[in-house]
């Protein structure tokens, strides 16, 4: 089996509440401070209380495949930051 460093591979456990998480499809972000109104997902719903119905909603790629953004994102994306 193939995988990735940053990949929860379903494992809600190793989510904490403010991790964000990106589509490695489409590389879609998803912030839990933001939520995905479009999907009934309110502001501050944490990755992991997302329901099972919910899935990447610019690819429709599931949840399985978000990986989870460094918190060291936002400092190194100007250095070329690149998901793993
Ligand atoms: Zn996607």
């Amino acid at each position: 089996m193939h995988t990735f460093d940053g990949t929860f591979l379903g494992d809600n456990s190793k989510l904490k509440d403010d991790d964000c998480l990106e589509c490695k499809v489409c590389h879609y972000v998803y912030d839990p401070k933001i939520g995905d109104i479009d999907q009934n997902i309110m502001p501050g719903t944490p990755f992991s209380q997302l329901p099972e119905y919910w899935n990447c909603p610019v690819c429709g790629c599931e949840r399985d495949l978000f990986l989870v953004v460094p918190k060291n994102y936002e400092r190194d994306k100007d250095s070329g930051y690149s998901a793993k």
